[in-house]
């Protein structure tokens, strides 16, 4: 995933993972001088939640001496997550949830972030957890050529897109919690506002309870999809990319999932 010359812009979202993630990195870093790091923290604009965790990144990276960065979603887009959310719901489009929304912004957000800083890969705090839990939503919506595209290093498929790895994928949260206690890393633990994944709420209780009868399902699932993906990418065609009408970035379609939604607010 690393090289000693890499330029990573960490996602730092002021909670334990990416702060554990933050602070291991920045470890690293001592004995690696040639690489760069630079923390990205997207600001969603959530009224009394997102604030906190801006102020807390901020202090640890302030503590690590990495320069920190944030972009915003106002900035980049025009609106808040907080008036996207109140301007869909009050024109009665109650289809897709804040967490749809901020999905999808979040992730051209982080990329836009990382091109800002002139990083050349994305480290995000994914833990084995996380891999897990998204292996088997994809499962249950049927979206099995996910799998063969969300892995902990993706492929550099478009030079708008920075290459983005997950270096905790095979770490259990536990443990990545455990980290930021034993370290006494000042983390933000208040959920967000909006978090309403009902889906990943109950494979997580799903896949906790199996790990507890059966040590080791986590890994067992994480590596299964290992072994498989390379057939599953052999069968996905090959994803052209074209350019977004609308923003000039990357899209599979004429216009991109980002200013697909944006249209329905404005
Ligand atoms: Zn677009």
């Amino acid at each position: 995933m690393l090289r000693f010359d890499d330029h990573l812009a960490i996602a730092v979202s002021g909670g334990k993972d990416s702060l554990s993630l933050l602070h291991i990195l920045a470890k690293m870093k001592r004995f690696r001088p040639k690489t760069q790091l630079t923390a990205v923290t997207v600001d969603e604009g959530i009224d009394g939640y997102r604030n906190e965790a801006l102020e807390i990144a901020a202090a640890n990276c302030k503590e690590l001496e990495i320069p920190h960065h944030i972009v915003s979603f106002k900035e980049l887009y025009g609106f808040t997550l907080d008036e996207i959310v109140s301007r869909a719901r009050g024109r009665g489009e109650t289809e897709l949830t804040a967490c749809a929304y901020c999905g999808v912004l979040r992730r051209k957000a982080i990329n836009a972030g990382a091109r800002q800083v002139h990083a050349n890969k994305v480290a995000t705090a994914h833990t084995l957890d996380d891999e897990v839990q998204t292996v088997l939503m994809n499962i249950f919506h049927g979206d099995i050529m996910r799998l063969a595209k969300e892995k902990p290093v993706t492929s550099e498929v478009h030079p708008l897109l920075v290459q983005k790895i997950k270096p905790f994928c095979e770490i259990p949260e536990k443990e990545s919690a455990l980290y930021a206690y034993v370290k006494n890393i000042k983390f933000q633990d208040t959920p967000c506002p909006y978090a309403s994944e009902a889906l990943r709420n109950d494979i997580r209780g799903m896949i906790n309870l199996m790990e507890s009868k059966h040590a080791g399902t986590k890994f067992t699932v994480f590596k299964a999809i290992e072994r498989l993906r390379p057939a599953l990418e052999q069968t996905a065609a090959k994803e052209k990319f074209r350019t977004c009408t609308e923003c000039g970035e990357p899209s599979a379609l004429d216009v991109c999932k980002c200013c697909e939604m944006l249209r329905h607010v404005r």
